[in-house]
């Protein structure tokens, strides 16, 4: 299970080459709205990239505050960091 000390970033951007949204326009990734069916479209095709759980980890170590990454909007990247950091709280005490 991915821990935010695991969050280590080392700036190797190679795996956006596979990335299954390449190409893709941003509006489906960064929609407008904070709605849940806003970011369906981009979570579909999160679904099928190859390198969506080092987007997840860029995302969560940059702290990116916007868009779809992952597959993870971002209300949903805020309660996972709150889940990591609370259960680090618990095993260091
Ligand atoms: S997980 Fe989603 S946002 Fe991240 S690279 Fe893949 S398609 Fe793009």
């Amino acid at each position: 299970m991915l821990t935010l000390s695991d969050l280590m970033w080392e700036p190797d951007t190679g795996w956006r080459e596979a990335a299954a949204c390449s190409g893709v326009g941003s509006d489906a990734f960064f929609p407008a709205s904070e709605e849940a069916s806003a970011a369906v479209a981009a979570k579909k095709i999160c679904a099928e990239c190859p390198v969506s759980e080092i987007c997840l980890q860029y995302a969560l170590a940059t702290n990116q505050a916007a868009g779809v990454w992952g597959g993870l909007d971002s209300g949903e990247r805020r309660r996972m960091r709150r889940r990591m950091r609370d259960r680090e709280r618990r095993r260091a005490s």
